[in-house]
């Protein structure tokens, strides 16, 4: 439009960049929630504990005994690009931890009011922040961190419409935390709405690894899940310079007669963290290919290890995508792995019973 006069190129504001910012991070309550368990497990919490009112809309506290935040970085946390995880571009190469890029907290207390209370192992008592004034005092807590989040998008009226009922938006907390869950039984989880209890998963320390496994798995999913899966267990041929397998895939698949309906029950996992990938999707579903048909869903947890190095986590704020340097690798181990596993007859399985 030629009639239109050229406005000048500024700066934005630097709360509109956090908004803006927030807005790829944040889309709802299970986002924030997302974001504080990484924090949590970052930190090394073996309890996580969550407190929601209304879905997670009015109140999201998420309280962990991880290493907390000393008073002096209680402020700088909630700063745009303030990570103490990574500090150059060869530790952003090799990731190994959940966050890595600065942003959620800045992002959360731009839509949000927002406290941080945290206690680290060598300090008297706790500080908390508040987030909205800056305001910093002394508080009680054991070491760990506790962070507070109220009111979210209450300066965005229009995101707020978007959000559907509390009963979803806890469906989609809890979906969140399951995520976590599944890949942590050494760590405990509670989730409590409105004062009750709603989930909780005890940290499970006893037995192997396996067994460990599926504890979690059964807790989480229902113990059908285990029984009615095999072990997936793949390790490439190929090894790394530390001699560690370069690629191994592991977890349960479900047999074909535990398929469901929907896709509900598919969590994929790349060096510990939760991801949506359409290579992994892929491959799951075509070890399935002989033997499951029409629109069945399989159900699996499948966790690929791999060399950090070779995946890059750096493809999407919210961290859910990733992208293999070799796809094609990837995509043969978790297909061969599963259809390996698919492939042993159910009898020869330990605790099988014939009914
Ligand atoms: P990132 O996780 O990418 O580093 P965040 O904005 O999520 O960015 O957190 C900023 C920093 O605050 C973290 O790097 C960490 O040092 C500190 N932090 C946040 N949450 C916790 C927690 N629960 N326990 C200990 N430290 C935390
Ligand atoms: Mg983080």
């Amino acid at each position: 439009d030629l009639t239109q006069t050229r406005r000048p190129i500024r700066d934005l504001p630097d709360d509109l960049i956090s908004q803006i910012a927030a807005g790829e991070v944040v889309e709802r309550p299970a986002s924030v929630v997302r974001e504080l368990v990484d924090n949590a497990l970052d930190a090394g919490a073996t309890q996580v504990t969550l407190r929601l009112l209304a879905g997670g809309v009015r109140l999201i506290l998420v309280e962990d005994d991880g290493l907390g935040i000393p008073r002096e970085e209680l402020s700088i946390a909630l700063r745009r690009h303030a990570t103490s995880k990574i500090a150059s571009l060869q530790d952003l190469e090799a990731v190994g931890t959940m966050g890595f890029r600065g942003e959620a907290l800045a992002a959360i207390n731009s839509i949000a009011d927002m406290s941080l209370l945290s206690r680290t192992g060598d300090s008297e008592h706790a500080w908390q922040l508040d987030g909205r004034t800056g305001e910093l005092k002394p508080a009680a807590r054991n070491r760990g961190t506790s962070v507070e989040v109220r009111e979210l998008f209450y300066a965005t009226p229009a995101r707020r419409k978007f959000l559907k009922t509390d009963a979803t938006e806890l469906a989609h907390c809890i979906e969140a935390v399951r995520r976590h869950a599944l890949v942590r039984p050494d760590v405990g989880f509670a989730i409590w709405h409105e004062g009750k209890l709603v989930e909780q998963w005890r940290a499970c320390s006893a037995g192997s690894a396996q067994e460990a496994h599926d504890q979690r798995l059964a807790d989480v999913l229902g113990s059908d899940f285990v029984t009615q899966s095999v072990i997936v267990n793949y390790e490439s041929s190929a090894r790394r310079a530390d001699g560690l397998p370069a690629l191994r895939v592991w977890g349960r698949a479900g047999i074909p007669d535990a398929a469901r309906s929907r896709a509900d029950q598919q969590f994929a996992y790349v060096n510990g963290r939760y991801v949506r990938d359409k290579v992994l999707t892929h491959a799951a579903r075509s070890a399935y290919e002989d033997v499951l048909h029409g629109h069945r869903q399989p159900v699996y947890a499948l966790y690929v290890e791999m060399d950090p190095a070779r995946v890059d986590v750096n493809v999407h704020p919210t961290k859910i995508e990733v992208r293999f340097r070799d796809s094609r690798e990837v995509h043969q181990a978790v297909r061969h792995g599963t259809e390996n596993a698919l492939a042993t007859p159910r009898s020869s399985l330990p605790g099988h019973t014939n009914s």
